[in-house]
């Protein structure tokens, strides 16, 4: 079997100890099984920082998108209209689901290196009455620029609209106080920070917002008040629950706990990442994203020259043992290297260690 290191935002690189959980196959209606479901969503209102009584924590099969779409379809009604803040893919991508949803909906679209304005999301509030929803992606994996939450949530409190956010590549690798923040909708997915392996969403909504959402969803598996109904009950999932993926994210949630919580997650995210980019711009290798919008997660690459060969790059590090991300720009030639997941420093210098000898190489060719 191939063995390397993943520096992709997802999945990424897993414990041996998170693997090693699945090789026990549990059954979905076992108490031993539901405990497990039932504690996650408790671990998970504590690293959102809420209380049981206004949170709540609902697990969705799927990949993350199938997380955000549950969102979207059941917590936004025919009388509602949302408004979708894109800089990137994933926002972009959330449009798209509204369109197929068939949701009244507005983009207000700003480049991908730059920041939402606060007096145009006002501005449009102010002029488009109908609209009772905000939605904005966290950390935009597409560029790695990290999105202003703060602002977000507190133009939709001032305004009384609901907020969504898909912190789907940021939420366990840095602390977000959801219930400051006020936040109605948060969604991130198993195999992202908290480092887990694929197979399931999760959603931390409002108990009052996610209790009025009854009969919304235009959608059967991604209702997401109902699958919240049924797994509420004991933690039996509505639907085959993806077992061996619960148990490891379990096993996950322990290992963070471990490293000291998010707090020290964080540290070492943003600690890999600043080694990264310190050692690559010395090398010559500048980022698309400035310093200040960055985030601790994934980070975007320019090209270091017009003849450099992505391909070729990627298979002499890949023979190496790390797997890099190819860019997501159409205008600019790019690519990323993510540094989330059981990845600590000295991977970060190794890695450095041989794209520097790549870049010598090329030097020399
Ligand atoms: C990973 C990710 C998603 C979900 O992608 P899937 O491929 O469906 O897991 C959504 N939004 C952001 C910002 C992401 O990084």
């Amino acid at each position: 079997m191939p063995n390397y290191k993943l520096l992709t935002p997802g999945p990424l690189t897993t414990s041996h100890s998170v693997k090693e959980e699945m090789l026990c196959d549990r059954c979905t209606w076992d108490e031993d099984y539901k405990g497990i479901t039932q504690k996650i969503r408790t671990q998970l209102l504590e690293l959102a920082c809420v209380q049981e009584q206004d949170y709540t924590a609902v697990l969705m099969q799927g990949s993350g998108t199938f997380a955000v779409e549950s969102v979207m379809t059941s917590a936004i009604s025919d009388n509602d209209k949302v408004l979708i803040v894109t800089n990137g893919a994933y926002g972009e991508r959330i449009v798209k689901m509204a369109h197929c949803i068939g949701l009244n909906y507005r983009e207000y679209r700003v480049a991908y290196n730059a920041y939402p304005n606060e007096a145009e999301i006002k501005e449009m509030l102010e002029e488009d009455q109908a609209i009772t929803h905000l939605v904005m992606v966290h950390c935009e994996t597409t560029t790695g620029i990290l999105n202003p939450i703060e602002m977000i949530a507190r133009v939709a409190r001032e305004y009384s609209k609901t907020s969504i956010i898909d912190a789907m590549s940021s939420f366990g690798g840095m602390e977000i106080n959801i219930h400051e923040l006020g936040i109605d909708y948060l969604i991130s997915s198993a195999n992202k920070c908290i480092q887990g392996v694929p197979g399931f969403g999760f959603v931390i909504a409002k108990r009052d917002k996610l209790l009025a959402c009854e009969g919304n969803a235009r959608s059967l598996s991604l209702d997401l008040f109902d699958q919240w109904s049924e797994m509420n009950k004991d933690g039996k999932w509505r639907f085959t629950s993806p077992t061996h993926v619960v148990a490891a994210f379990s096993k996950a949630i322990d290992e963070l706990h471990a490293e000291g919580g998010i707090s020290e997650r964080y540290r070492r995210y943003q600690n890999n990442n600043q080694i990264l980019r310190d050692r690559l711009e010395r090398m010559g290798i500048h980022t698309y994203i400035t310093a200040e919008k960055q985030s601790p997660i994934i980070t975007t690459f320019l090209f270091p020259s017009e003849d450099f060969n992505f391909e070729d790059f990627y298979l002499y590090v890949k023979e190496r043992g790390f797997v890099l991300y190819p860019g997501k720009l159409t205008e600019v030639d790019t690519f990323r290297v993510g540094n989330i997941g059981e990845i600590y420093e000295e991977d970060i210098q190794t890695l450095c260690d041989i794209i520097e000898d790549y870049m010598e190489g090329c030097q020399h060719a």
